[in-house]
């Protein structure tokens, strides 16, 4: 544990979800409420902190239509000057536990009932998140002048809603970028259904993805699969995905698909055989949209989801022609790049 360790936490603040989450029904035995999720996440936040003297922190909260900084241990204006030392308390913990939640509560109280429908900004808080990590990177590698100033950022996300499949084109270009920055990914399901995007952004990224069982125990998971360093958590066992869900959402209406059509130029999905692609304009042979649309299913199976498999295109010809079979969408967002 010699190098320094950024964390990035985004927080998911969506007041729906967290109702549901505090909610005790039939399929939620046992409810967490937001207050109760805070204070476990603080004590986690104070061990990231207490590990070493250079860890850094940033932390972004996903609100409904926008995304916010809560708290960051790198700039100055962190700590309130009118905070009263305290004999009793670590004064950095202090600092961290006031910033958050008092900056949490001043964006909570604005929020009026219109906001409830809104999906909250979780791309925001992400590309937030990991434009914080190129900006302390870009600056420790100068200030250390040629020297490997590694810093081993990552990001872990704590999740209760649902995807949002809008978002899967920017939540895959997140991915790229960091992966180009090295930076890994933990995902947290503390409430809800499994994410597909958030299972592949922690598998392309090195991280865990975790769907915590008993919410009430979330500081147990926490310590024992976020708090060390992924350098370290090899000698541990923590616990690492055994199916992931690879499916993509269409680029025409944004659903995530069972079965796509691939652009064979740009690697756009399609949920139906299109005649021109809407990404690169390329025109399809009339012949090819017959039989792709004759060679369709009747009827879409949402259960095949989990399994990927490519029918061979062998049988088609090999330029301006379109690829049918499950796509593996992370692998046909990477060709096409960042958008
Ligand atoms: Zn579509
Ligand atoms: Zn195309």
């Amino acid at each position: 544990m010699d190098a320094a360790s950024h964390l990035g936490v985004v927080v998911d603040l969506s007041p729906t979800h967290w109702y549901l989450s505090s909610t005790r029904t039939q399929h939620n035995a046992r409810p967490l409420s937001l207050k109760s999720f805070l204070s476990h996440l603080l004590v986690f936040l104070n061990s990231h902190i207490a590990c070493k003297d250079e860890n850094t922190l940033a932390v972004f909260g996903v609100l409904p239509g926008r995304s916010i900084m809560l708290y960051s241990s790198t700039s100055e204006s962190s700590g309130n000057p009118l905070d009263k030392a305290d004999a009793n308390t670590y004064r950095p913990f202090k600092v961290l536990d006031a910033t958050v939640m008092r900056t949490i509560a001043e964006h909570v109280e604005n929020l009026g009932p219109s906001d409830l429908e809104i999906p909250g900004e979780l791309v925001g808080a992400l590309t937030k998140s990991l434009c914080h990590i190129n900006r302390i990177t870009t600056t420790s590698s100068a200030h250390a002048n040629g020297q490997t100033a590694s810093i081993d950022p990552r990001i872990l996300i704590l999740s209760v809603s649902p995807d949002q499949s809008l978002s899967y084109i920017p939540i895959m270009n997140s991915i790229f970028s960091a992966q180009k920055l090295r930076v890994t990914i933990d995902v947290c399901k503390v409430y809800g259904s499994e994410s597909v995007f958030l299972q592949q952004a922690a598998h392309l990224t090195g991280g865990s993805y975790l769907h915590i069982d008993r919410a009430d125990a979330l500081l147990q998971y926490l310590t024992m699969s976020f708090l060390p360093p992924p350098g370290i958590r090899q000698l541990l066992s923590v616990p690492t995905q055994d199916k992931i869900d690879f499916r993509a959402a269409c680029f025409c209406h944004k659903r995530i698909v069972d079965i796509g059509f691939v652009c064979s130029v740009c690697l756009s999905i399609f949920c139906q055989p299109v005649p021109v692609c809407s990404t690169c304009r390329t025109k399809f042979p009339i012949k090819t949209l017959q039989r792709l649309n004759a060679a369709r299913p009747a009827v879409t199976t949402p259960t095949a989801a989990a399994t990927p498999y490519i029918r061979s295109p062998a049988s088609l010809p090999s330029s301006n022609a379109i690829k049918v079979g499950a796509v593996n969408g992370s692998q046909a967002a990477a060709r096409n790049g960042l958008r």
